[in-house]
């Protein structure tokens, strides 16, 4: 007897067209990846992979703060993944090679509670991702946060990063994330729809991404474009209401960079003035602008030829080009030695790509 997933993927292929479908979560990639998806379904069909890794976008100027900041005495404390990424100079690995006191953990708390063992050092928090850790970390500092305590924003909205997408490439379709929808619901993706953008909120399984697939088929035969929800067992229309009431009683919305993308209106979040003196740009404003400095000055000094210059995660991260098109892949960078930040994470493109060996 034929499974869902079969009558699923013979579905697709019966109506195949070509078509460009975009997601924008690392976890979506990773169950493409895994399951072999691109394989199974007609080549007309191109699933993209869009700016859904958050150590991935996180921008180099932010690394190289949170270097400068190790460097000068800081506590930094950061999720795995993100200290393996490289900015300009190097990686928060690497600056802990060099001796500088550089932590992992697990949540904010943890980096809190370093904080509250250490009150005669300064403790740094790197705060990144998008609409899902946000609200724990406004819920840290509603709860209150030791003095020595403090936090480099860098968290990502994705609505606006998504209708930036529609502008600069070609995508007929959104496969939304499921974890970010749970937070913000579902109607923010109303006004990319209304534009003429097939949008389904998918979830995390093989056959949440089939029926994804299937449904934004059925929109684009009928079409129309509208927002539907197939993850209705974890997100709803209005989303999590209370965190997004908590994460904007601490934070409002900012233009934001992202790494590959470049700035993004509205697309970050930074402190409001009441918990400013959290902010580590802020309290160690004059380290920021020296890196700010710094990357200028070598910009203008770079002649384009280095490693981490001909890295085509931009290209990547847009969609614009896939990982085996780039002259390193699966060569010179590899999970175990990445060159740019899609092969560190378990939700970059090129580690997903690498891992599961996609060559298409
Ligand atoms: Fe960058 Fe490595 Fe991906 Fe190439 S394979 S785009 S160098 S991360």
């Amino acid at each position: 007897m034929e499974s869902i997933e079969q009558k699923l993927i013979s579905r697709i292929n019966e109506h195949a067209t070509p078509l460009r479908i975009m997601h924008v979560c690392g976890t979506h990639e990773r169950t493409i990846s895994k399951y072999a998806i691109r394989d199974v379904i007609s080549e007309d069909i191109q699933l993209l992979s869009g700016p859904g890794c958050p150590v991935c976008v996180t921008p180099a100027e932010d690394i190289d703060f949170a270097i400068a900041l190790a460097r000068s005495g800081k506590v930094i404390t950061s999720f795995g993944d993100m200290m393996r990424v490289p900015g300009t100079l190097g990686s928060l690995f690497d600056a802990r090679s060099e001796g500088c006191d550089v932590r992992m953990v697990y949540s904010i708390d943890d980096a809190i509670r370093i904080a509250e063992d250490n009150p005669t050092q300064e403790i740094v928090f790197f705060g990144i991702g998008f609409e899902t850790t946000a609200p724990s970390n406004a819920a840290a500092l509603l709860r209150g946060v030791p003095e020595n305590f403090s936090i480099l924003i860098s968290h990502k909205l994705m609505p606006p990063a998504m209708e930036i997408l529609t502008q600069d490439t070609i995508v007929d379709g959104f496969l939304a994330p499921g974890h970010v929808s749970t937070i913000i619901g579902t109607e923010p993706y109303e006004p990319i729809s209304k534009k003429g953008f097939p949008i389904v909120v998918t979830g995390f399984e093989a056959l949440d991404v089939l029926l994804g697939i299937a449904m934004i088929q059925n929109q684009i035969e009928s079409g129309s474009s509208s927002v539907e929800n197939a993850y209705p067992r974890a997100v709803n229309a209005e989303g999590n209401i209370k965190a997004r009431e908590m994460m904007y009683q601490v934070f409002k919305q900012t233009d934001s960079e992202w790494r590959g993308i470049g700035i993004i209106e509205n697309s970050g979040i930074a402190l409001r003035t009441e918990f400013e003196q959290f902010d580590a740009s802020n309290i160690h404003a004059e380290i920021y602008e020296k890196v700010l400095h710094d990357r200028k000055v070598s910009e203008n000094d770079s002649d384009g030829t280095s490693l981490y210059e001909e890295c085509m995660c931009a290209e990547i991260l847009t969609a614009r080009a896939q990982p085996s098109q780039c002259p390193f892949f699966a060569g010179r960078c590899s999970p175990e030695d990445p060159v740019g930040p899609c092969m560190v994470s378990l939700e970059g493109t090129c580690y997903n790509w690498y891992k599961y060996r996609h060559t298409k």
